[in-house]
């Protein structure tokens, strides 16, 4: 990732989407491959420095009322990650509350209320502070809007975008919405069973799609001038079991595009399309 860009992560569900982002959270263990942050190798990062780096990188749950600890106060929700993670004084601790609380669009007034005084959309606000608190470079907001009604979920977005710009902060954002992934993030890589298929920076992956799994999840979004999409792509097949994949490409057994033994024999590789920055794993572009 790049530092203070928001990169999207979409798939259907029980893909493996959440399991990415708790995992560069350190709250999985990666069952392969490896996770670096700026540079580190923090997979087997030792408890000491894992608590380190918990302050580097925090999440934003989907569903904030089960986030929030119904037995503290707002006050004590957003101030636990100091008292874990730092060594500010009490007074310093309760001033970086203040400062939030106003910054998330709350007042003063809600710090002694508990989690069950507020509205969903209130609730995620009280679990963005939380999660800003100790002030994290890396956020992994994992459908930070998709447990809200629709009209609060804009609200929380623009929120989320404007503590971007002024803590500087680079998001892993997690949704099955396209809708949302199309606003708000820079780049986007799509994942089916686990496995990235294709990474591109949003227009170029909305505009020209490569990876086939990617073109059949783009062809299902309703377009604002057409009546009837005729160019949705229908996967036949039921989704495979993530924990027992299909070998060779994971998804050649509902691909519209199989061409033949190699994708139930190879497990592609990842290859340039046009430039570093848009990759796909599809025998198409060996
Ligand atoms: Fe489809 Fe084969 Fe490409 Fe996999 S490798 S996406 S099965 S064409």
């Amino acid at each position: 990732m790049d530092a203070g860009e928001t990169l999207g992560l979409v798939g259907e569900s029980g893909c493996g989407k959440s399991t990415l982002g708790r995992t560069v959270v350190g709250l999985e263990e990666a069952t392969g491959g490896s996770v670096t942050f700026r540079g580190e190798e923090v997979t087997d990062a030792s408890d000491a420095r894992m608590r380190e780096l918990r302050r580097d990188i925090q999440i934003i749950f989907q569903d904030p009322a089960s986030s929030l600890n119904p037995r503290m106060s707002t006050k004590q929700i957003i101030a636990e990650p100091m008292r874990f993670l730092t060594d500010w004084s009490r007074e310093e601790r309760d001033a970086r509350v203040h400062e939030l609380i106003d910054e998330v669009g709350l007042g003063e007034e809600h710090l002694s209320r508990a989690p069950h005084e507020f509205s969903g959309g209130q609730q995620q606000r009280i679990a963005i502070a939380r999660a800003l608190a100790v002030k994290p470079q890396l956020v992994v907001a994992d459908e930070p809007t998709s447990a809200l009604d629709v009209s609060v979920q804009a609200n929380i977005l623009n929120l989320l975008d404007d503590l971007q710009d002024e803590y500087d902060l680079t998001y892993l954002f997690i949704s099955h919405d396209l809708s949302v992934i199309r606003h708000v993030c820079d780049r986007v890589m799509v994942m089916y069973l686990g496995r990235l298929g294709e990474v591109a920076p949003t227009d170029r992956l909305f505009d020209d799609p490569k990876h086939p799994y990617t073109k059949a999840l783009l062809s299902s979004v309703p377009r604002a001038d057409a009546g009837v999409n005729t160019n949705r792509i229908v996967l036949e097949g039921s989704v495979p079991s993530p924990e027992n994949p299909p070998a060779g490409c994971r998804f050649h057994t509902r691909c519209q595009d199989y061409i033949g033994d190699m994708c139930e024999e190879e497990d592609p590789e990842f290859r340039r399309i046009e430039g570093p920055e848009h990759v796909c794993a599809c025998h198409h572009y060996d």
